[in-house]
């Protein structure tokens, strides 16, 4: 029988439904499982526990499927999983001004490594984890055959695939071979979203509702949005009816497709300024040059992935939101996020504050951003909750 044995004491997060076994809490590996194989999951007395995914590389030695001893993993639990969480996005399906979104959220959908985001009717999947990886197969021909999918894309090209022992990869899958770029919807306004070269799927669907929350900030206001991407928020501020949306970018990619993305929408370009460069450099120079706004977006990368990157991370998010202040005026808004799994609610509200005081500025929170309800947070899986984001107001 493959098993793991885990050491005494160490069931006690699986008992919580935690889905995560690390590598410290394993006593012994019987039956010599693969990389991704079923293992069951014992405590220190032989008692069985759980069944998950053995992954022999990652710190994170296992990851859980199920705690229910009869239930088997093979394609039938794999379809019954990914049926739920598909079903589960039902109201954002029907709802006809969207139609992208997120179908699975991984941990968070009782599917662990597993992401699937949906561009109109084009699938993006990332296998993140050993455990999909060895079950690459039937998921795929699963996606293939739920729901009107004419294109299945894999982007399992992300660098957390390496802790796992994994290769990079990313193809078309299957279906047809969609057009250059997919264009989707969101609340109305049009985007080309690039699913073989963008970053991440090509979307950062976690943002849809707070791009819409924007669009009522930032009536006859002059607004800069740092780290702009493909023109998510920027788009959000020009239909919003901003007087001039400045949006800064390292990536010349992302920039041209948000300057297509913005002229697909209507005749806004008079009122944007594109500036390609690093967040940090810029906003230094537009402070140099006694540059102000009245609403300003901070959404950057992943500063922190893990806890281990914390520190660092913490001082990047005070740098940034720091020299924001500095750049807001008298009233203005600073809408601040953070996509770090490694830095809390908690600790990012420490670091906007620490930030408003080094500036000088007093300011306010009036509004607590999160991801939406298609990226859910299991109960029992806190570290799901990735996104969040402040809605800061100078007095
Ligand atoms: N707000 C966007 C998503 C931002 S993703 C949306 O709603 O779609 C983060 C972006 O930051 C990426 O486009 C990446 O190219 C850019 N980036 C990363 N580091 C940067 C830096 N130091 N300076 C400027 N841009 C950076």
């Amino acid at each position: 029988m493959k098993a793991i044995h885990l050491k005494r004491g160490r069931e006690r997060s699986v008992n919580r439904r935690h889905p995560w076994i690390f590598s410290g809490a394993v006593e012994r590996v019987d039956g010599n499982p693969q990389s991704g194989e079923t293992v069951d999951v014992l405590d220190h007395t032989g008692a069985w526990l759980a069944r998950g995914a053995y992954s022999p590389h990652s710190s994170i030695r296992v990851r859980i499927w199920t705690w229910d001893a009869d239930e088997a993993i093979d394609k039938v639990f794999f379809e019954q999983r990914i049926e739920a969480a598909i079903n589960a996005r039902r109201g954002l399906r029907d709802e006809p001004e969207v139609n992208a979104y997120r179908e699975i959220h991984a941990e968070s959908d009782e599917l662990p490594g597993l992401i699937v985001d949906r561009y109109a009717d084009v699938r993006v999947v990332q296998f993140l984890t050993t455990g999909v990886e060895f079950w690459r197969e039937p998921i795929l021909s699963i996606l293939a055959s739920i729901g009107k999918c004419r294109t299945i894309y894999e982007r399992s090209d992300s660098e957390v695939r390496m802790k796992e022992g994994l290769p990079q990869r990313a193809l078309h899958v299957s279906g047809d071979e969609a057009d250059e770029e997919i264009l989707i919807r969101e609340y109305g306004l049009q985007f080309h979203v690039d699913v073989r070269q963008g970053q991440k799927t090509g979307f950062y669907l976690d943002q849809r509702e707070n791009r819409k929350i924007v669009r009522s900030l930032v009536n006859g206001k002059e607004v800069l949005d740092c780290f702009c991407y493909t023109g998510g928020f920027t788009l959000a501020a020009l239909v919003g009816n901003a007087k001039h949306v400045a949006s800064i970018d390292s990536s010349a990619n992302a920039l041209a497709l948000a300057r297509r993305n913005v002229d697909l929408n209507g005749s806004y370009s008079d009122r944007c300024e594109w500036i390609q460069g690093d967040v940090f450099t810029v906003l230094r120079t537009l402070r140099d040059h006694d540059s102000s706004f009245e609403v300003i977006v901070l959404d950057p990368p992943r500063f922190a992935p893990t806890a281990s990157t914390k520190e660092r991370a913490a001082r990047a998010y005070k740098d940034i939101n720091l020299l924001a202040f500095k750049l807001l005026r008298k009233s203005g808004a600073l809408i601040t996020f953070s996509c770090s799994g490694g830095v809390s609610p908690m600790l990012f509200e420490q670091i906007v504050a620490g930030a408003a005081l080094d500036a000088g500025v007093t300011a306010k929170i009036v509004g607590w951003l999160s991801q939406p309800q298609d990226h859910p947070v299991a109960l029992h899986f806190p570290e799901g909750r990735y996104l969040k984001g402040l809605v800061c107001r100078l007095v």
